[in-house]
């Protein structure tokens, strides 16, 4: 049996001396709970049967990042991404944006993402994440690259953009929506992306969309070093715990763990066409 973990940051464990990574939280979580090797995090993920790992940029540095930590490591590949939370940063930096869209080009870059809008926290302006989004769209529809999104409370805004880019692909990341969402991103031939949240919500309706997720457009991911799903909440979360969500949904959807780990695998290949 084997698993995927389709969404980490795990590339960020080895980013703590980058001046541009100061003021940017993730690595000092890695760092504050004692994991400061990567190929280790690594190591123990594939001993767990999680053979493949996505690393998922949300700056244009952090995506540099990504695709040079993926490299000489056969079991990772990398996606390449400005976050909704990071839009205004780059809203007038055309030489960030042209090295960023350079990256594209790169070997084992196999999505662009995680991009999209969250209207929850508003760390951007809404007008700047629009503008960032539009720009990776159109990054992901000249190289033919799948998308990862990241939506939260924009369903809205997001979908009149989405549809003006015809034959993209992708999966949005961290579903936590309802059922009407879930339709609405079916219709239009996306993935679902499924993580620890769903372990440890309260929300019977997250659940309810959950089960009702087809076989064939459900994908497993972690978010780690965030999201540590149940009974490992309050530690931090590593690709290797994407089988406790692996577990908790075959559970939910009356599935074997064999079952859905066999599918959701198939999706991820199927997606990102790593190998
Ligand atoms: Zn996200
Ligand atoms: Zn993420």
């Amino acid at each position: 049996m084997q698993l995927i973990d389709t969404h980490c940051h795990i590339h960020e464990i080895i980013a703590w001396d980058d001046a541009d990574r100061e003021e940017y939280s993730v690595t000092a979580r890695w760092h504050k709970s004692g994991i400061t090797d990567p190929d280790a995090v690594i190591a123990t993920a594939v001993n767990g049967g999680v053979t493949r790992m996505i690393c998922v940029g949300c700056t244009v540095e952090d995506s540099q990042l990504a695709v040079d930590f993926v490299q000489k490591r056969p079991e990772i590949w990398a996606s390449i991404g400005i976050h909704p939370h990071e839009a205004a940063r780059y809203a007038g930096a055309r030489k960030k944006l042209d090295a960023f869209a350079a990256l594209a080009a790169r070997p084992k870059v196999v999505a662009v993402g995680e991009c999209g809008l969250d209207y929850y926290y508003e760390h951007s302006p809404r007008a700047v994440q629009l503008k960032i989004l539009h720009f990776q769209f159109q990054l992901a529809q000249a190289y033919g690259l799948p998308m990862i999104f990241h939506v939260r409370d924009a369903f809205e805004d997001f979908w009149p953009v989405f549809d003006q880019y015809p034959g993209i692909s992708g999966v949005i990341h961290s579903f936590t929506a309802t059922e009407k969402e879930l339709h609405q991103a079916l219709e239009r031939g996306l993935y679902i992306g499924l993580n620890g949240i769903m372990t440890f919500t309260k929300d019977e309706k997250q659940l309810e969309a959950a089960k009702k997720v087809p076989p064939g457009r459900l994908l497993l991911e972690t978010d780690a070093p965030f999201l540590t799903p149940k009974p490992h909440r309050g530690t931090i979360c590593l690709p290797k715990h994407v089988r406790l969500t692996a577990e908790f949904l075959a559970d939910l959807r009356g599935e074997t763990l064999e079952q859905l780990a066999e599918y959701s695998s198939a999706n991820a290949l199927a997606l990102f066409k790593v190998s």
